[in-house]
């Protein structure tokens, strides 16, 4: 028996009541996903690639990733989900709304692991997605969108599948050597997919309703302060430098001290300003000198060349430049006082930032409150494949804590309970963008 209740005057009464968004049909707000089910299930999923010390090296195209996928597709053909693979090697599991016209709301995150990594990066993504999609199923609900759980191909070496989405996998990309030993393109055979079709894994911008990631944090922001729900504004942007500083190498023991170019220690000024230049700005900007080399490299000469790097993320682009241009002010400062040459060289490695949508934050705190959960709005410090999806659809991304903040360790671990409260705010999120949400709630 279909339970759902068209509910258009309702819309209105409560769009007319000053809400923000749409309430699902009230039978639907009291769906609550099952949280020892969800535990069970990553647990199950652990055993695919488990390392002896504990979490799993679960990485794209191994046979471990291969053997995850199809315990996963197993789980989504439970949940009544029709599941398919595209030629980007995503996993897509679909279930037909009541107007087939509408494009599907989206859904998941991955399941390949870094080597030696965790049991729930990725993981509680997919499992709490497909866990929304059975409690719908076991409730015979059928919502007006279609909706589609994803499992991305490959997000740790680089947000392949996402990337082939949104159609900028490039020929380069394919070519590169992942950690199973398969190239990319071997490996988007290996797991089903076909790289010289990936043009038809595009999904066109207007064709995804809305796209939701639920992700642990990876950090300790909600873990410190106790809050159940991050409702994520957006994923910081990086831009990389190598930094080249040229002095003059000469004699460390017959060089008096104030006849020096010396290129390590112009290194040494410009790593600390670098930190100084990050934390006296307003905000959650970071800057990071993360490694340097010194030529020729000997106790006995006085360097004579330095080269590092620098790295600077935020969810700004504009605070990324004046965080750059303050560091290069402070450059020619050092420039002058060390008789050294600082030139910056930009890395194309760099990504964008990526804003959520405004009204998903909205949508999603929504549900968050709903529940009665705590939430608060924070940025994402690490690249997810939301990151590609938002230049095609709408997106939101709902984190969960991360004990103690520790990620891509076997030491990783998400607690029941929140794992449970993430995938129940996707669930409620999931209903109200159905019931027209996005269409009522203002940027
Ligand atoms: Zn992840």
């Amino acid at each position: 028996m279909k339970t759902r209740i068209r509910a258009l005057g309702f819309l209105l009464l409560i769009s007319l009541a000053g809400h923000l968004t749409a309430a699902p049909p009230s039978d639907a707000k009291k769906f609550r996903v099952n949280s020892g089910r969800i535990e069970s299930r990553i647990l199950q999923l652990s055993e695919f690639g488990k390392n002896p010390d504990g979490g799993v090296s679960r990485v794209a195209f191994s046979e471990a990733d291969i053997q995850g996928r199809e315990y996963v597709m197993s789980l989504m053909r439970e949940a009544g989900l029709k599941v398919r693979i595209d030629m980007a090697g995503n996993i897509l599991g679909r279930r037909e709304g009541l107007d087939s016209n509408l494009p599907p709301i989206v859904f998941g995150s991955h399941i390949d692991s870094v080597p030696g990594g965790g049991n729930y990066d990725g993981d509680v993504g997919v499992i709490g997605s497909i866990e929304c999609a059975q409690v719908l199923h076991e409730n015979n609900f059928t919502t007006r969108h279609p909706l589609e759980v994803v499992v991305f191909s490959d997000e740790e070496g680089g947000l392949v599948g996402s990337r082939a989405m949104i159609g900028k996998l490039t020929p380069d990309a394919l070519q590169v050597v992942s950690h199973s030993g398969k190239t990319i393109r071997e490996g988007i055979r290996a797991i089903g997919g076909n790289p010289d079709k990936l043009s038809e894994a595009l999904r066109e911008k207007g064709t995804i309703k809305a796209f939701i990631e639920l992700h642990i944090e990876q950090g300790s922001f909600l873990d410190d302060k106790k809050i159940e729900i991050g409702v994520v504004e957006g994923i910081v942007g990086i831009n990389w430098w190598d930094v080249t500083i040229e002095g003059f190498a000469n004699h460390a023991g017959t060089t008096p001290m104030n006849k020096r170019q010396d290129a390590m220690l112009a290194a040494a000024h410009l790593t600390v300003a670098v930190n100084e230049i990050a934390t006296s700005m307003p905000g959650r900007q970071v800057a990071t000198v993360g490694r340097i080399k010194a030529e020729p490299g000997a106790p006995n000469v006085i360097p004579g060349r330095v080269v590092m790097s620098l790295e600077i993320r935020d969810l700004s682009s504009e605070k990324m430049d004046l965080v750059f241009q303050k560091i290069q002010e402070k450059a020619n400062h050092i420039e002058k006082q060390t008789g050294t040459n600082i030139s910056f060289s930009f890395i194309d490695v760099a990504a964008v930032p990526a804003p959520t949508d405004e009204r998903m934050r909205k949508i999603i705190a929504e549900s968050a409150r709903d529940l009665g959960l705590s939430f608060q709005l924070m940025p994402s410090g690490a690249g997810h494949d939301a990151q590609d999806i938002a230049q095609i659809a709408p997106t939101g991304m709902i984190f969960v804590p991360s004990v103690g903040g520790i990620s891509h360790s076997p030491n990783e671990l998400t607690r029941p309970r929140d794992m449970a409260n993430g995938a129940n705010v996707l669930l409620q999120t999931i209903l109200k963008i159905d019931e027209g949400a996005l269409e009522l709630t203002q940027k």
